[in-house]
């Protein structure tokens, strides 16, 4: 309701006019790059920036805003990215998109999982195969080996998607997410080409 009387401004600075200016536009087309986390997911993970500026703005827009035209927007911005890395030979095949899972709860309160609605937005296979199969503790303000344990056999594996894996997450920070997602997929057999996040902080 908010949305209708407010002015629109771009999500990742401020800017009046629209959802997302030019600027902040042009500093997401940046080409993901490999990042190393702390904890290993076991298969190479991308980056579209630091979590900083533009890449963090939009990703608190998405998550805590429920700013559901960034969402629409990043879409493109991360089949660019597949592309890129496909053109770079460093992604072979075509693959399908795994959303990172969330908790529920935080899903409802966000308007929907925003990872997933970014995911649809790109125009690639999609397949949410991933869940929280028990509760989980929220992980802001646990440490690599807290959100290890707290995530280690906590991912259900709901469908096999078809075709090899890309991960795909708003934010790595430790790691932990990722590979307990690779390890739910690769205890079922499944391929992970790799993993693709919007920043790293
Ligand atoms: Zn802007």
């Amino acid at each position: 309701m908010t949305d209708l009387l407010l002015p629109r401004r771009c999500a990742g600075c401020g800017a009046p006019g629209g959802d997302l200016c030019r600027r902040c536009r042009l500093a997401l087309r940046t080409p993901p790059q490999r990042i190393h986390t702390r904890v290993d997911p076991h298969v190479p993970v991308w980056s579209l920036g630091a979590y900083a500026g533009p890449h963090r703005r939009v990703v608190l827009a998405m998550k805590e805003h429920r700013h559901l035209a960034v969402r629409r927007f990043l879409g493109p911005v991360l089949a660019a990215a597949v592309t890129h890395l496909q053109a770079r030979g460093e992604l072979v095949d075509a693959p399908v998109l795994v959303p990172a899972p969330t908790r529920a709860a935080s899903a409802r309160m966000r308007g929907g999982d925003p990872v997933t609605d970014v995911c649809a937005a790109t125009g690639l296979p999609v397949s949410v195969a991933l869940r929280h199969g028990r509760r989980i503790s929220d992980q802001v303000g646990l440490g690599a080996e807290g959100r290890r344990a707290n995530l280690s056999g906590a991912l259900e594996l709901r469908r096999i998607p078809a075709g090899p894996v890309l991960l795909v997450d708003d934010v790595a920070t430790t790691g932990s997410t990722l590979a307990a997602s690779s390890e739910a997929l690769f205890a079922a057999g499944c391929e992970v080409a790799g993993a693709l996040v919007i920043c790293h902080a």
